[in-house]
């Protein structure tokens, strides 16, 4: 096996169980992409496996020394709880870093699971992976991969707008999951990630929790889902607001798998940042307001100009929130901790004079376990602020 040298100091981090080397770590040896190889502190002492990963920053992601089918086989066993329970049949089961198998997330929707690999030793072990899910997931049917996450042309693979089936059978157009009291549509091909926000899960149980009676506003609400908790739990209306037209569609869609409810629907194809100022203009004001924008800050370096962007939109936001209204507002930027974005909503609370107190804090649920030497995991942070004047 081929051996990568660390300087000296930088097998720190890799012996506190950080799972990645950064090239500017390595002080000698080279691999095959996605190649095993040994990872030696700068004395030579071996401390680490890892997968090669030639053309990316993160040049080595560390592994253990397990066969990759018993790595897939505990993780899906790990998974046990979301089987037996059953409120839901969409479950992540393999969380990447967090689940000791570097680039590997696998979603399982009603059967059907969907990869994407984006690590190159990831890339070059999927049929191993691909057959290890088929094997061990409850009532699996097929095993396919999504080629296209951004994360891969960093790694040097190729990135293909396309759904690729590795074993089993092929997907249908969209795979129908349950989610408590509410179905949705996963569209497995051209859906965002592998087709679903599964890591919203437990805050659309929250925001369900607290719209009974409300006039909602659920804005970047792709394929529905906090508008569609908000009305299986007695929202009075619930107007949902996206910039694509084809995650609206396929929130219609969603809505019309449900239960008949008196809930009034409104679909707006807007820019949420445009949206929100007519709403001011126009003095419209909702009791509920949902802020569940995309990625702001892709590094460290965007954080500032991502910080603007949260402040803009909290700002707005609260300004339209009725007396004692509630506003539900996230982040998924990595590179955004919680205590950072805190401070852009108590900025944003002030400047908009009204108090607020956090009623709820919300994160990815449990199939979305975070490595504890790996705070990089812990990307997504929930906020729910009660106005209280
Ligand atoms: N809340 C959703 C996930 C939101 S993903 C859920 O739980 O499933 C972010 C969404 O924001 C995407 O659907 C994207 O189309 C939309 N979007 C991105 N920029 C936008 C903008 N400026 N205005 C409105 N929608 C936007």
């Amino acid at each position: 096996m081929k051996t990568i040298r660390l300087r000296k100091g930088r097998e720190r981090s890799v012996l506190k169980g950080h799972p990645w080397v950064f090239s500017g770590a390595v002080e000698s040896g080279e691999a095959a992409t996605g190649e095993l190889v040994e990872v030696c502190d700068s004395k030579g002492e071996k401390i680490a496996l890892g997968w090669y990963s030639p053309a990316s920053q993160i040049r080595v992601r560390i592994v253990p020394d397990a066969p990759i089918a018993d790595l897939v086989a505990n993780a899906v066993a790990r998974r046990g709880d979301f089987f037996v329970n059953c409120y839901t049949n969409a479950v992540r089961l393999v969380n990447a870093e967090n689940d000791l198998l570097p680039g590997v997330v696998a979603d399982y929707y009603a059967g059907h699971v969907v990869c994407q690999f984006t690590s190159a030793g990831a890339d070059a072990r999927k049929a191993e992976i691909a057959n290890a899910l088929m094997k061990f997931a409850p009532g699996c049917v097929g095993v396919s991969e999504r080629l296209d996450a951004d994360s891969r042309e960093k790694e040097g693979l190729p990135v293909e707008q396309t759904l690729k089936t590795i074993c089993g059978e092929e997907p249908p157009e969209f795979v129908e999951i349950t989610e408590g009291q509410v179905k949705f549509l996963v569209d497995v091909r051209r859906g965002h990630k592998t087709g679903f926000y599964l890591d919203q899960r437990d805050a659309r149980a929250t925001v369900g929790r607290l719209a009974n009676g409300a006039d909602v506003l659920n804005c970047f609400c792709y394929s529905g889902g906090f508008g569609l908790f908000a009305r299986a739990c007695g929202a009075e209306s619930v107007t949902q607001v996206d910039i694509s037209g084809d995650a609206l569609a396929l929130a219609k869609k969603n809505e019309a798998l449900q239960h008949y409810c008196g809930t009034k629907m409104e679909y707006v194809e807007a820019d949420v940042f445009q949206f929100l100022r007519k709403c001011r203009d126009a003095g419209r004001k909702f009791d509920f307001i949902v802020l569940d924008p995309p990625k702001f800050a892709a590094s460290k370096g965007q954080l500032m100009k991502a910080a603007r962007g949260y402040k803009d939109i909290n700002l707005l936001a609260m300004k339209l929130l009725k007396p004692y209204g509630t506003l539900a507002t996230f982040s998924c930027s990595g590179a955004m901790d919680a205590a950072f974005f805190d401070t852009v909503l108590a900025e944003a609370a002030e400047d908009a004079h009204r108090k607020f107190q956090v009623v709820a804090r919300t994160r990815a649920g449990a199939d979305h376990p975070v490595l504890l030497s790996f705070p990089e995991g812990a990307y997504l942070k929930g906020v729910v602020l009660r106005s209280i004047t």
